[in-house]
């Protein structure tokens, strides 16, 4: 059984933001000073967390995907993913990271069959990296993105596209799916930055798909899966893919399968809905599984039709204050 919402979508995907705490300052992501981190007992525990995962597992959900803030830089997160690695329910276990604590774990990672891994690298430029970034660590992302590649692992390189920023950096960084068996997938930007800045403009996933077009004249779209947020495609003697997230311009909604927890336990039903109920709260005020369930098949139910539906009833200071490594993008 999966849950449905009530636009007839089935909702089976968790994204969980382990911690809003990041060793970058990817400035569409955060100011440079950083954000206000939440005090740590404002974090959902990692009982909490598995608590969360049992109980949507009981609804249908088969897939989650640690992200956040940079996960593994909160502490024994390996426990949190062996722990959720022993619940029956999530054949499938992602994550997503920058990229730069990885290298330590990839054994433990292959012992636990979790082989899927989203690396977010905007550049394959040292300085850009650097200027996008606010830190060094250019070496270590391109060294890790190496080792997983080398050890099978399914790699999604999450690049987001920026006008002027990294644009020269969209050919460079598609051909690596000729090269390599990854997926290379380019982000619209979104809002949320921390505050960092404000108008933005935004390049488009038109934009994208025309920049790749004159570059690549037999770029050919690929039938999806359900849920997917990118439009997948691919080009003569690749053996990997490229893909476009129209993050900003949503117009995945139609399909959308997913339920995030973000840093400090609010659930958000949409990306773009400002957090919807303070699911930690409700845990700490002694909830039973009962009502936890309920609560989640309550919430689902409401999730918005689309992303422009959830913005109508969120204020845009919330919008633009509030921090990608908080929700967990
Ligand atoms: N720290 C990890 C990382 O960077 O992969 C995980 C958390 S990060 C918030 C998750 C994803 O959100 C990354 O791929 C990042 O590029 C993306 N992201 C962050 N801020 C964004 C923004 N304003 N617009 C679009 N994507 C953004
Ligand atoms: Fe950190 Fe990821 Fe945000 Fe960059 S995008 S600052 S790596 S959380």
């Amino acid at each position: 059984m999966t849950l449905k919402d009530n636009y007839n979508r089935d909702i089976n995907y968790v994204r969980i933001a382990v911690t809003d705490r990041c060793n970058l300052r990817c400035f569409y992501c955060m100011p440079e000073q950083g954000i206000v981190y939440e005090p740590k007992d404002h974090l959902l525990s990692y009982e909490e967390i598995i608590r969360l995962l049992t109980i949507l597992g009981q609804l249908g959900f088969t897939k989650v995907r640690f992200t956040g803030g940079e996960p593994f830089l909160r502490k024994d997160f390996t426990q949190l993913i062996e722990k959720t690695a022993a619940l029956s329910a999530f054949e499938n276990i992602h994550i997503t990271t920058n990229g730069t604590l990885v290298q330590n774990h990839i054994p433990l990672l292959k012992k636990l069959g979790i082989t899927k891994l989203n690396l977010s690298l905007d550049t394959l430029n040292e300085e850009r990296f650097k200027k996008i970034t606010r830190r060094d660590d250019f070496s270590k992302v391109w060294d890790t993105l190496q080792v997983l590649i080398k050890e099978n692992f399914s790699v999604k390189v999450n690049a987001v596209a920026m006008n002027g920023i990294n644009t020269e950096d969209i050919i460079p960084m598609a051909e690596l799916a000729r090269e390599y068996p990854i997926h290379v997938r380019f982000i619209e930007e979104m809002p949320f930055n921390g505050g960092a800045k404000e108008n933005q403009k935004i390049f488009s996933s038109k934009e994208i798909l025309s920049t790749l077009h004159k570059h690549f004249p037999d770029l050919k779209v690929l039938s999806g899966k359900h849920g997917d947020t990118a439009t997948e495609y691919t080009a003569a003697h690749f053996i990997g893919k490229i893909g476009i997230i129209p993050a900003f311009s949503r117009t995945f909604c139609t399909t959308c399968n997913r339920l995030r927890i973000t840093a400090n336990g609010e659930i958000k039903t949409c990306l773009y809905d400002g957090g919807v109920f303070s699911m930690r709260d409700f845990l700490r005020s002694g909830a039973t599984d009962l009502e936890v369930k309920e609560k989640f098949i309550e919430l689902i139910r409401l999730k918005p039709k689309d992303g422009f539906e959830a913005e109508k009833f969120t204020t845009q200071s919330v919008i633009r204050n509030e921090s990608m490594s908080s929700i967990g993008g």
